[in-house]
């Protein structure tokens, strides 16, 4: 361990830096709190939360009004606390999606929260700083999880909806409701295919225009409309899909990299569009980062840590278990 760095780093269902007396993403209600984005695991009031004004807007509408100080501070824009200093930036990971910059007693340190490098066309670009300690979010962190790029996997999941839709099914693609359901949307804009969303999905996606990301070309599910058209459904509310009688269904997710994937998520296909990091993004983000040392949290924190050493970085797994992109509930 490097005998400059003072900072000490915990992980107990979220990640606490005692030292300072601040937690990040922290599970249960803390005093002092950074939440990096709106997905349902990283996400709680505490008695002072710091956040981006999207990701507050996001979980006021997900998990209730606002509890506590809330501050909302947009990207680079420091906040300052007794300890020292964070600065929230851009992520790339869904709408309002941050990494923090820690600063405090000359030690920088970089949380990546849930990121990704490559371009979205839903979430603010990922912008990456050099840290002396970087606390890095590992879900896809072994080499078989190189994404293929967006547009050959839409041009596959084109293909699979007009195919259902000739042969008089509902093509459904099972999405997360906060930023996959929106960059699918997207990305489906210009195709030609009619897209109705689940009313969840569509609830953030008013969210995300809002806040300026233009999403067009998609409606409102309603029950009572029954002309074929490409879904975008929440995998954990597929079970609303039984009053629907022909539907082929796809998961789209990074895990779609997995050869069993079809089955797991029991679909008739899967395609791998992700907004986590991939691999190479992992080893680029720490390129960049220039750690002197590497804490990994979620998905493969042991084998990417392992990985990292075998480079010449000193890196240790933190904990976090798996962060499934996609819950596994029917
Ligand atoms: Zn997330």
């Amino acid at each position: 361990m490097d005998p400059y760095l003072r900072m000490e780093v915990k992980f107990d269902r979220g990640i606490s830096l005692p030292g300072c007396g601040v937690w990040f993403d922290a599970g249960r209600k803390q005093k002092f709190a950074v939440v990096t984005h709106a997905h349902s695991d990283h996400a709680a009031w505490h008695s002072e939360t710091v956040l981006t004004p999207a990701t507050a807007t996001l979980m006021a509408v997900r998990f209730g009004k606002p509890r506590g100080h809330v501050h909302e501070m947009a990207y680079h824009q420091p906040f300052h606390f007794a300890a020292g200093q964070i600065t929230l930036l851009p992520a790339g990971h869904v709408l309002g999606s941050a990494m923090a910059l820690l600063e405090t007693s000359g030690e920088r340190l970089l949380y990546t929260g849930d990121f990704k490098l490559r371009q979205s066309l839903t979430a603010e670009p990922a912008e990456v700083v050099q840290a002396d300690t970087l606390i890095l979010e590992t879900t896809f962190g072994l080499p078989r999880y190189r994404m293929p790029p967006a547009e050959a996997v839409m041009a596959e999941i084109i293909a699979f909806c007009e195919k259902a839709l000739l042969e008089k099914h509902y093509p459904v693609l099972l999405a997360y409701s906060l930023g996959k359901a929106q960059e699918l949307s997207a990305r489906l804009a210009g195709s030609g295919l009619r897209v109705a969303v689940h009313p969840s999905i569509h609830k953030m996606s008013r969210i995300y225009e809002a806040f300026g990301v233009r999403l067009t070309g998609y409606e409102l599910l309603r029950a009572d409309d029954n002309n074929p058209k490409v879904l975008i459904y929440p995998p954990n509310l597929r079970s609303q899909l039984a009053g629907i009688p022909k539907t082929r269904t796809a998961i789209v997710s990074g895990w779609a990299l997995d050869s069993r994937a079809r089955y797991q998520f029991r679909c008739d296909a899967a395609f791998p569009l992700s907004d986590h990091a991939d691999y190479d993004e992992l080893l680029a983000c720490v390129e960049r980062v220039q750690p002197k040392r590497v804490f990994t949290v979620h998905g493969f924190v042991e084998e990417f840590a392992a990985d990292l050493r075998r480079r010449g970085v000193e890196a240790w797994a933190l904990g976090g278990g798996n962060q499934l992109e996609l819950p596994l509930v029917a």
